[in-house]
């Protein structure tokens, strides 16, 4: 389930300090260490998958409910509401999708612009 080595498995166990979102038995949310924007957390399943091209149908509903809750959490942490405001998902997969860190991750960006990124 864990990856030893993993950043984001050892933010889910509170080995490494976050800020936490949201929580619940699927899916941890913190803020990024390095925000592009004034709203941007990461959503990350619990279980080490470790991008979405290992994502399995068996996965579907856990990535449907990351998606439905991308809304209910960017309101939480102040993003304004849609359609003035709204927020950008962004699941960076493999070396040439620009993921760093080896573990399925959803980027939930927003917040008054102008933006660092984007
Ligand atoms: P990627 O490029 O893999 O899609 O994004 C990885 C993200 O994780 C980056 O935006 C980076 O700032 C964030 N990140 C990397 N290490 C840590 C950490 O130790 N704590 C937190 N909160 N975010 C991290
Ligand atoms: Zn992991």
């Amino acid at each position: 389930m864990h990856d030893p080595d993993c950043i984001f498995c050892k933010i889910i166990e509170g080995k490494i300090p976050s800020k936490k979102v949201y929580e619940d038995e699927q899916v941890f949310a913190f803020h990024d260490i390095s925000p592009w924007a004034p709203v941007h957390f990461l959503m990350v399943p619990k279980k080490h998958i470790p991008s979405m091209a290992q994502a399995t149908e068996q996965d579907a509903p856990l990535l449907g409910h990351m998606m439905a809750l991308a809304p209910r959490l960017a309101a939480q942490e102040g993003c304004n509401p849609y359609p003035a405001g709204g927020f950008r998902i962004v699941v960076n997969t493999g070396d040439e999708g620009g993921q760093e860190v080896h573990h399925l991750h959803v980027h939930v960006i927003g917040g008054p612009r102008p933006w660092k990124k984007g």
